[in-house]
């Protein structure tokens, strides 16, 4: 059903149209609330990021829910193998869709590979035409809205000058290892397969995209990072080939790489009165397992359901803030300790994997844990999926 347009100014703001604070305001314009969504980004300059985005479980039944699931159809780059490698100790363990929960099996994917470019061209299509939303893009400080709003969410990224003008701190752990993003068109992956390759200098993702081609997400020490970075693509390729998979070879650069520093952040709190910071606004974790944008939509998800259930005002912001901070400080921890277990050489930590990863490569049950706690969140585990 769709409510009939607001004759009023909108009642929520939201501050930051990326990827989280759009989907937001999509779903709350969905409930029939008013929103007002304002960034300093062109609506040209929102789509132009050269990046793309694993979608889990979790994301797919929020986007099932909105409406936006089907449409993403095209763009939407399913995996059914992942291949999970550590160098260091030689294991290695294969994920496939029987590893999948059942309510999960069915879509036939155990996740998905987005890109920024289309995924933000259907957000802000649906937003403009959405009756309930007033979309301010490309507004400098000056010309953002300083009317009091019932609600104010911050979605605007992980240095929010909202967050920082309401004064909330954040706790922060600043990796010495950087991530370096390239798409790449690679020869030898079979099809429907991604990779997550530990290495003693971090981690490295392959993920695969429309046409072949591949996104590789490369942590390494920030300076090899962005020593990689300045390559030339030809030397960037041969780099890039002493780290794949054997019978696994790049053939083509299709982007300039980029060098990004990683950081664990987490607000010490969500609210403030009766306002909110939800996606990177208020967390940030290492990539490593391609877990960041789901987690910021599970905030949307945990917002949403509570404004349709007792509208807006401080007790849904505290609610909120209590909700999501188990899922945030898990899935963090977890992310975390994948990265200092996995990379170095330390002869324990190297036994430990030994034993482990022979572990879950035989045990079914434990795989369908690990990736049941990665698609749908840790706080689902053991508990029934929604439709
Ligand atoms: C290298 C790298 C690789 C990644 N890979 C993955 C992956 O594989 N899978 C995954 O799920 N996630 C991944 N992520 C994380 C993902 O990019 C983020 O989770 C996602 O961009 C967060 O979206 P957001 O909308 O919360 O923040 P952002 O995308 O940062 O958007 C914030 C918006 O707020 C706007 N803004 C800034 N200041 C203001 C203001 N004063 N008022 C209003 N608006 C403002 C900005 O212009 C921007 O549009 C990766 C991140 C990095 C850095």
């Amino acid at each position: 059903m769709v409510a009939s347009p607001p004759d009023t100014s909108p009642s929520i703001h939201v501050r930051g149209a990326g990827p989280t604070g759009s989907l937001l305001a999509l779903a709350l314009a969905h409930q029939g609330q008013s929103v007002l969504l304002e960034d300093p980004l062109t609506a040209p300059e929102l789509q132009s990021r050269s990046r793309a985005y694993a979608i889990t479980h979790s994301s797919r039944r929020l986007l099932q829910r909105l409406d936006l699931w089907t449409s993403l159809g095209d763009v939407l780059v399913p995996f059914t193998r992942l291949d999970l490698r550590d160098a260091g100790s030689g294991g290695r363990v294969l994920f496939g869709q029987q590893d999948l929960r059942r309510r999960n099996r069915r879509h036939q994917a155990i996740g998905w590979i987005l890109d920024h470019r289309p995924l933000m061209r259907l957000l802000l299509a649906r937003l403009e035409k959405s009756p309930h939303v007033t979309l301010g893009l490309g507004r400098d400080q000056d010309q953002m809205t300083r009317e009091p709003a019932a609600f104010v969410v911050a979605a605007d990224g992980p240095s929010s000058p909202t967050r920082q003008s309401w004064g909330i701190d954040v706790v922060q752990h600043r990796y010495r290892q950087g991530c370096l993003t390239a798409k790449v068109v690679l020869r030898g992956v079979e099809p429907g397969g991604a990779y997550e390759l530990f290495r003693p200098e971090g981690p490295l993702a392959v993920l695969p995209m429309a046409d072949g081609s591949y996104q590789v997400v490369w942590s390494a020490p920030m300076q090899h990072c962005l020593d990689r970075a300045d390559l030339a693509d030809g030397a960037f390729l041969d780099a890039l080939a002493t780290v794949l998979p054997e019978g696994v070879e790049p053939d083509l650069l299709l982007d300039r790489p980029a060098a990004f520093p990683q950081t664990w952040m987490l607000a010490r709190s969500l609210r403030h009165g009766p306002a909110v910071l939800v996606g990177e606004a208020g967390h940030r974790c290492h990539p490593v397992g391609g877990q960041g944008l789901n987690l910021c939509w599970r905030d949307v998800e945990t917002l949403t359901d509570l404004v349709a259930s007792q509208g807006i005002g401080p007790r849904t912001a505290a609610r909120y803030s209590r909700r999501r901070w188990p899922d945030l400080l898990m899935v963090g921890l977890a992310t975390d300790a994948l990265v200092r277990l996995f990379s170095n050489r330390h002869p324990l930590l190297v036994a430990f994997r030994q034993l482990l990863l022979p572990c879950l490569a035989l045990s079914s049950p434990l795989r369908r844990l690990c990736l049941s706690a990665m698609t749908d969140g840790p706080l689902r585990v053991g508990r029934p999926l929604p439709d």
